[in-house]
């Protein structure tokens, strides 16, 4: 303050307060934005703590290298699969650590690598008909700083390929589930052991003499249903009446499988007219008591339609004439009005009926 002011002690005496105040505040706003970077260092190093395990643990090899291809650090997986310790390997060439059967080859591997190339497939390369430390089909890629520019390079298992993989073991697995016996949804047999069991049963039939039933059973506006009340309640309900089915045919040799959709047929083997009415009746009547409500507001139930043909066959009946006769009776059934059962009996199958048959009165039997 300029003496020619005549300073007036007091103002002079607040002055110095006044900036013993600003210089307290200065001092409380620095140890605030202390603590903020404590804080931010804090977690930058317990991220860097983390990146460390996650680098350290990794259950695939790392190794990763600089601009010049030496190595800078690799994991403990790495270590273990090229048969080496961190510490004697840092600083040194990477072909010198992972031993390639051609040395030019990796080294020109690694220059392109560094130019921002990424290697699969680099074990065909490096290691050809001989076991390389790593596992899978190894990648080798460029590691860029932020501003894009390559600084270094790591070798690693490729996952791309592992989830190709994966996505193949899928399909196969979808496939053998198709050709396995059992469907997923319901545990019935499905189709194609279905057809087994019916070829089985009609040649056991053919050969006693003996009545058999093949019913076809579909869920009544299964369609409706699942638009309103959605497809896993669609599911619950095939599964439901899949056990139905299951409780009303279980006579040794009695074999329900699941058609297709929402569409079931079960291969009865002895069981003549009068059983097939009254298997067919307890389907549909016990299907009916699961009151499995249709909508919310409505006291409409899901229901079945059951078509059931009997025959007796003989030698050279075809399988498929009986299940051709069910699916007739199921569809007069859905045309009468839906939650019904229509038996129809072929009677003694021979070849002049057979005959008959083929040519063209399919109509009348199922009538
Ligand atoms: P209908 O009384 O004449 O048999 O009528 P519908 O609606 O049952 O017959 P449609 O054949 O038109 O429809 C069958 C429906 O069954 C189509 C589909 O929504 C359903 N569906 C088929 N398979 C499945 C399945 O595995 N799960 C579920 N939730 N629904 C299925
Ligand atoms: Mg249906
Ligand atoms: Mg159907």
């Amino acid at each position: 303050m300029s003496p020619a002011m005549h300073p007036d002690p007091d103002s002079e005496e607040a002055a110095l307060e006044r900036r013993v105040a600003e210089l307290e505040q200065a001092l409380k706003a620095s140890e605030e934005s202390l603590a903020i970077e404590r804080l931010k260092l804090q977690q930058t190093e317990a991220a860097l703590l983390q990146m460390a395990a996650l680098f350290g643990n990794a259950p695939v090899s790392l190794i990763l290298m600089g601009d010049d291809g030496r190595i800078t650090d690799l994991n403990a997986e790495a270590e273990r699969a090229f048969r080496c310790r961190r510490e004697a390997v840092l600083g040194r060439p990477l072909e010198d650590v992972i031993d390639p059967v051609d040395r030019e080859e990796a080294r020109r591997l690694i220059a392109e690598c560094l130019e921002g190339a990424v290697q699969r497939g680099v074990e065909r390369l490096l290691w050809p008909g001989r076991a390389c430390g790593l596992e899978d089909s190894t990648l080798m890629f460029p590691i860029r700083n932020a501003a894009g520019e390559v600084v270094g390079a790591a070798m690693t298992e490729d996952l791309t390929e592992i989830k190709d993989s994966r996505s193949l073991l899928a399909t196969v697995n979808r496939e053998l589930r198709q050709l396995a016996v059992l469907d997923g949804l319901t545990g019935l047999v499905n189709r194609r052991s279905y057809e087994r069991v019916l070829s089985r049963e009609v040649r056991r039939a053919a050969r006693s003499r003996e009545p058999m039933t093949v019913a076809m059973i579909d869920v009544d506006e299964f369609k409706a249903f699942n638009d309103t009340l959605g497809h896993a309640a669609g599911d619950a309900v095939l599964r439901a009446v899949a056990d139905v089915l299951r409780g009303a045919a279980q006579r040794a040799g009695d074999v329900v499988a699941r058609y297709g959709g929402e569409e079931f047929v079960a291969v009865l083997p002895g069981v003549d007219a009068e059983g097939a009415a009254r298997i067919g009746e307890r389907m549909r009547s016990e299907v009916e008591q699961l009151a499995v409500p249709r909508d919310d507001d409505d006291s409409a139930v899901v229901t079945i339609s059951v078509g059931l043909a009997t025959w007796v066959p003989y030698r050279d009946s075809a399988p498929p004439k009986i299940v051709e006769a069910a699916d007739r009776a199921l569809y007069q059934a859905k045309d009468e009005g839906r939650n019904r059962v229509v038996v129809v009996d072929l009677g003694r199958d021979g070849p002049a009926r057979s005959l008959g048959a083929d040519a063209g009165s399919s109509k009348h039997e199922a009538s």
